[in-house]
């Protein structure tokens, strides 16, 4: 039996103690930038099992540094805010909080770091290392990991040798998925403002109507994945907003638009940007604008592109621990700023996804086909990952993936 396994079978002394920290923090979700009382929770207990303990990383990142001799350096993150979601679940630890929910489910990712960390924590005889803890602000705004790195993470935890991050995401509970390379895509939202001439809307010989203008650019953007990008490449661009005039007989001076693309290479991304900008400038030509359309990038994620060797070997570890609950994950479209700190740091990542439907629910949902309508996902106030196995999978995973680092190999 490996030492990994050794460890778990102390799971059932953390286990009550992680369910209510978990309903706990279920009913006290907190949102991005204000998850003082999580950070709290989270530094009390890393300090009561004995890591080193750093706070108010970049606002309310809490950071929590266990030293158990010689080897590698292992980083965990989790993510700690919340969503401004009013919860619809009905579950008797809903949140209290007016408007406020755990709708991603990090209050997983924060129990299950937790329970890793206090597993690893209490059996200090059976691995070798560094166990950096990472509990990260602000996910859901992509501005968390930046913040912590900005307010000097570098110099405050060793150089890891891996960073290790998961999302529970929906998908049968008890099921552990990885994937090398791309994963997560990048994010970037784009602001497009297009001016025209504005007048009556009897006279539009007078005006130049910005209402058609950003019409045609609604138009003209849909080429740009269809005809710009190669079919076998992944690439969303999505206009979510569209903003001009105030009543029907008033042609406005200006027209705002607001996009959001999704993409897996860096080179894509920069074409779509680059495509974004040429249509804005061309149409806002071809339409007579009397003024250059003013262009801003906003609200950026950076691309999940896991490691090979680090995911192997996270992947090997998990089909050993996990057997057939160890499966290959789909490519998502969603976005994370986990890699931010790895890639700041120079280290390999890996991040993987957990299941958190109920098993059951799941099988007959995919007998009936209706998995995408019947199974809430992330951001639905109906989204609650099942308890168990969840807790019990995401802590094994942690630390499954972290002794594949710590001597595990050595120690079996
Ligand atoms: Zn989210
Ligand atoms: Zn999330």
């Amino acid at each position: 039996m490996s030492i990994a396994v050794g460890i778990l079978n102390d799971y059932d002394s953390i286990r009550e103690d992680q369910e209510a920290l978990y309903r706990d923090l279920h009913a006290h979700p907190e949102l991005s930038h204000h998850e003082m009382r999580t950070a709290g929770e989270v530094a009390q207990r890393l300090t009561e099992w004995g890591f080193e303990v750093h706070t108010g990383i970049g606002g309310t990142g809490v950071v929590g540094i266990l030293r158990n001799g010689d080897g590698a350096t292992v980083l965990m993150r989790a993510d700690m805010d919340a969503l401004p979601i009013t919860e619809a679940t009905g579950v008797e630890y809903a949140s209290t909080v007016d408007a406020v929910m755990h709708a991603c489910g990090h209050d997983v990712h924060v129990a299950c770091l937790l329970g890793a960390a206090r597993l690893l924590a209490a059996h200090q005889d059976s691995w070798q290392g560094t166990l950096v803890a990472l509990f990260q602000p602000a996910e859901e705004t992509g501005d968390g990991a930046r913040g912590m790195l900005d307010d000097g993470l570098a110099g405050i935890i060793p150089k890891p040798d891996v960073a290790l991050g998961q999302h529970v995401l929906p998908g049968p509970a008890g099921t552990v998925l990885t994937r090398p390379g791309p994963v997560l895509s990048s994010a970037d939202s784009v602001r497009i403002t297009v001016f025209g001439r504005g007048g009556h809307g009897s006279m539009p010989q007078k005006t130049v109507d910005p209402v058609v203008l950003a019409a045609l650019i609604v138009v003209r953007l849909q080429t740009v994945v269809s005809r710009e990008i190669a079919p076998t490449e992944p690439a969303v661009l999505t206009v979510g907003s569209i903003r001009a005039g105030s009543r029907s007989n008033i042609i406005p001076d200006d027209a705002v638009l607001e996009l959001n693309l999704r993409t897996y290479t860096d080179a894509t991304r920069a074409h779509m940007l680059e495509a974004i900008e040429r249509i804005a400038r061309g149409e806002s030509q071809a339409s007579g604008s009397p003024k250059e359309p003013t262009i801003e990038v906003h609200d950026s994620f950076p691309l999940t592109e896991n490691d090979h060797a680090a995911t192997t070997r996270v992947a090997l570890a998990f089909t050993e621990h996990f057997g057939d609950r160890a499966l290959p994950m789909e490519l998502q479209t969603a976005s994370e700023d986990f890699s931010d700190v790895p890639r700041a740091l120079g280290a390999p990542y890996t991040y993987w996804s957990i299941g958190g439907t109920d098993p059951d629910a799941w099988a007959e949902a995919e007998r009936r086909g209706t998995v995408f309508s019947d199974i809430p996902a992330n951001h639905s106030p109906l989204f609650l990952p099942v308890m168990q196995p969840t807790l019990a999978t995401g802590t094994a995973a942690l630390v499954v993936a972290a002794g594949a680092w710590l001597g595990l190999e050595k120690n079996r």
